[in-house]
């Protein structure tokens, strides 16, 4: 195979690779969006019946008082009514930091 012959190859191989990555990013990153929006699904589901440890973080059942951990006091709040603004009342995502609606600052359990 002589030189020519090879840096053409080359270049194909390199143009249908990028040409590849390039048809295929957006896709990748649809998909990465689907992954988030179901993981933040997921979260908010599965908040509305845990609650945070306050003191280790550790994750319990809506129905148990005290921490299985450390016995420190539960909150009365699950991780998704402590998404729910003070202020405003909307219902934002598990892990938000500042309300959707407002953008007054979440107590954010979840986030040690
Ligand atoms: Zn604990
Ligand atoms: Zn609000």
């Amino acid at each position: 195979m002589g030189f020519l012959e090879r840096a053409i190859r080359r270049g194909v191989r390199d143009g249908v690779s990028n040409a590849v990555s390039k048809a295929l990013q957006p896709t990748v990153n649809q998909l990465a969006d689907q992954a988030t929006t179901a993981a933040q699904q997921y979260a908010d589901e599965v908040g509305k019946s845990i609650k945070i440890c306050p003191s280790c973080g550790e994750g319990a059942t809506a129905d148990k008082k005290f921490c299985q951990k450390c016995g420190t006091a539960l909150p009365e709040q699950t991780v998704s009514e402590s998404a729910v603004c003070a202020k405003c009342g909307t219902q934002n995502h598990v892990g938000s930091k500042f309300c959707q609606s407002c953008g007054e600052k979440l107590t954010d359990t979840i986030q040690q």
